[in-house]
């Protein structure tokens, strides 16, 4: 009896056995409609055998095949069983979140083009004797068709077999026929590539680092390039390498970065088909892309974290712009770096990885340093743009309006009237992340976060950016009914209100996710600063990464204290990696920059380090004291959370965990740390534990959970918490 192995999209670490008819055509990679539970579901055939290790007995039939052809090649299936594996995911959600929504529905996965079945000449002449003949399923086939012509999908849809529908073929009763809705050769691009000759001449650390990455063999390369010295110059150089061999080029940008003005910057560059897979896509549209790109009829795949998931014809080369961005790993459900997994995809397809950054995570400089990646540096700024002067001040002791000391708003009333844009930088939303009763001095606090609400005065409400409750600010104090309410510390949305006093004849603009949730308001806003139309700029880290302002010429950091003294290990890599990013905004084209940051302590280690000898040597001193600490990169982690509205109902869970890694865990140096409380210890009403397994060895995590995860799945408790597994996390939250 043949058997097919289906990995369901369910979260159960395993896959499914389902018996298929001897006559039914299966392979791996093709989506297969089974019944789970009391539903139907759409899984990916794995593997096909003639045995189960359950009884066959007890194995239902599959409902049926809904592709003719594989819609995954054994490559991706492979890729994504290690996914599975390493991030001990179930391995039918990895791909069912890799797969576009409608494809993981009844729909085709033909591109541009429909096998359109429909009722012969010959068939519409049968006779009541020859329809005698048919079987029941072909006959029911030639009555649907006999209304109009349909689809394969359709057809399966409405569970005709491929079998019946050949048979009938065979016979003359039926053809089909493929509509194309537009031209799609896959050899097209190839054979008539141009490049634009409107492109600098590179300048030598370019041409030196072009000429250092092979793209015929994996290698990981990590461009080390000052903002602004043309890393995307290089991608753009490397890109052509690939595409003259007929290959073609993934391209990863964090979210904030995929912008028109990034995807007409490749377009400018190449004739070829660019595919970019951004939130603004229907799903149609998803669809359409990743079709694209598996058939080789884009030449270019641009996108953020999940495009690493895009099946690509043939692969030539993948490329990580700000790979030390967050926003490259996914911090729910499955989770994963797109980092990691692009190395992984590019050692399995034998080709170059490329990332870049000015500012690399301390993960990769590690691995630069050590020589597992080779390491490639970007000194100069490309053309004619100057570093930017930086000024501490020194804000101790000094009056400060909305957070601004007089010395920042000299520097910003200078550059203002020479007829430049300021951007200043503070990342909290909102009026004021505070509000207190003047009378007894009692906070507006989230009881079921233990947190404090922010006062958001557009809209005269309180806001818990925790647990999203939001009511209308009380007129008086709920302890002391006093109307003297005010508001403690400050936000965008309060140094918006206090610059428009101070210099109403610029226009301002804010830019944080309150300002910009609705669908393309970001792009408006940037394309609005882009011409000017503002003089002053505010934002939260939206604004650190990756856009062109080239009449900036004054950046603000306006509160970095809060990151000064984090209990996060990661908070000065990020406080430098912002501190770099946010100085690059400054002065890009001709026109000198300058970043001031204010600071009660201009004399801590970590911005004196920054400021007078740049992120290389600050990324030193913070490698070697995550060495002394043991810490990432000297160490991997995988971290268990857990919460739950019992504090023991948590914990309890995590101690359960903590005596199965006992039990089998024979290595002195791998160390399960807690349960302790999460950074945040309550939220939306829930208490929140974690347990951190950290080793110097990854390959003693990836051991001990695989011995221990189905164990853990299995365990009572497990289901009174909400839990995840965290591999490689890099936010303790
Ligand atoms: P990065 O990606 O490192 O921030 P870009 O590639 O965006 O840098 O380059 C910054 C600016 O310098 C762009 O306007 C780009 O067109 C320009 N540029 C890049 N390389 C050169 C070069 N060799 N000569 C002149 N200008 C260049
Ligand atoms: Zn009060
Ligand atoms: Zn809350």
């Amino acid at each position: 009896m043949p058997v097919v192995a289906v990995a369901v999209p369910v979260h159960l670490n395993r896959t499914f056995d389902y018996i298929y008819p001897e006559d039914e055509h299966i392979e791996a990679g093709m989506r297969i409609c089974v019944p789970f539970m009391n539903k139907q579901l759409i899984g990916i055939a794995l593997v096909t055998k003639n045995d189960s290790d359950f009884p066959l007995e007890k194995l239902k039939p599959i409902i049926n095949v809904l592709d003719d052809t594989a819609i995954l090649s054994t490559d991706m299936l492979a890729f994504f069983n290690w996914c599975a594996d390493y991030y001990h995911y179930p391995i039918g959600e990895v791909i069912a979140q890799a797969l576009p929504v409608l494809l993981r529905k009844l729909e085709s996965a033909k591109l541009n083009s429909y096998t359109f079945w429909q009722l012969t000449d010959n068939a519409h002449e049968l006779t009541v004797q020859e329809l005698n003949r048919l079987t029941p399923a072909q006959l029911q086939t030639i009555k649907l068709l006999a209304e109009t012509g349909l689809t394969q999908s359709h057809l399966k849809l409405a569970n005709i077999k491929s079998t019946t529908i050949k048979s009938l073929q065979d016979k003359g009763l039926i053809s089909q026929e493929y509509i194309e809705i537009q031209d799609n050769d896959a050899q097209h691009w190839r054979q008539n590539l141009v490049i634009s000759d409107n492109r600098p001449s590179l300048n030598t650390e370019q041409a030196i680092t072009i000429a250092a990455i092979d793209i015929n063999h994996f290698a990981t390369y990590l461009l080390d390039g000052v903002t602004g010295s043309g890393k995307t110059e290089v991608y753009l150089n490397v890109i052509e390498k690939v595409l003259k061999i007929g290959k073609q080029a993934l391209v990863l940008v964090p979210e904030i970065g995929l912008t028109p003005q990034t995807i007409s910057r490749f377009k400018r560059r190449f004739n070829v088909p660019i595919v970019a897979l951004h939130s603004g896509l229907n799903d149609a549209e998803r669809r359409e892309a990743w079709l694209e790109a598996q058939a080789g009829v884009a030449g270019i795949v641009i996108g953020t974290r999940s495009a690493i998931f895009t099946p690509m014809h043939d692969l030539g080369v993948i490329i990580i712009d700000e790979e030390h961005d967050g926003s490259l790993k996914q911090q729910e459900t499955f989770r994963y770096h797109a980092r990691d997994l692009a190395i992984v995809r590019a050692q399995r397809n034998n080709i170059a990885v490329v990332l870049g950054s000015a500012t690399p995570a301390l993960e990769t400089l590690h691995n630069a340093i050590t020589g597992k990646y080779r390491h490639l540096q970007l000194t100069q700024r490309a053309g004619n743009a100057q570093m930017p002067i930086h000024h501490l001040i020194d804000i101790k002791n000094q009056s400060l309006d909305s957070g601004l000391s007089s010395e920042f708003m000299a520097l910003m009333a200078t550059h203002l009237a020479a007829g430049n844009q300021v951007l200043l930088f503070l990342n909290r939303r909102g009026y004021a992340p505070a509000v207190m009763c003047h009378t007894c001095g009692s906070m507006a606090e989230c009881q079921r976060c233990n947190t404090y609400y922010t006062y958001h005065q557009s809209r005269n409400i309180l806001h818990c950016h925790h647990c999203d409750e939001q009511f209308p600010k009380p007129r008086r104090c709920p302890s002391c009914n006093s109307s003297e309410i005010m508001t403690a510390g400050f936000g965008t949305e309060q140094l918006e209100t206090m610059l428009n006093n101070h210099f109403p004849q610029y226009p301002i603009i804010r830019i944080d996710r309150d300002s910009t949730s609705r669908k393309g308001s970001l792009e408006k806003s940037l394309e609005a600063v882009r011409k000017r139309e503002f003089r002053i700029l505010i934002g939260t880290q939206m604004l650190a990464k990756g856009h062109h302002f080239p009449d900036v010429t004054l950046v603000g950091l306006i509160d970095v204290d809060s990151a000064l003294f984090s209990s996060d290990f990661r908070a000065p890599e990020k406080l430098a990696q912002l501190f770099v990013q946010v100085s690059g905004r400054a002065g890009r084209a001709a026109k000198q920059g300058e970043v001031a940051i204010q600071t009660h302590h201009p004399e801590h280690e970590l911005i004196q380090d920054l400021v007078n000898n740049g992120y290389s040597h600050f990324a030193q001193t913070a490698l070697h004291a995550r060495s002394m600490a043991s810490l990432p990169p000297y160490s991997f982690q995988a971290l268990f959370r857990a919460e739950a509205h019992q504090f023991s109902d948590a914990n309890e869970f995590l101690v359960e965990i903590k005596q199965l890694v006992q039990e089998h865990n024979h290595n002195p140096q791998l160390l399960c740390l807690g349960p302790m409380p999460a950074p945040m210890e309550k939220r939306a009403g829930k208490y929140r534990l974690q347990l951190l397994l950290q080793s110097p060895q990854r390959q003693h995590i990836t051991l001990l959970l695989r011995q221990i995860m189905p164990k853990i799945e299995a365990l009572k408790s497990a289901r009174k918490a909400r839990w995840s597994l965290d591999v490689d996390p890099t936010e303790m939250l």
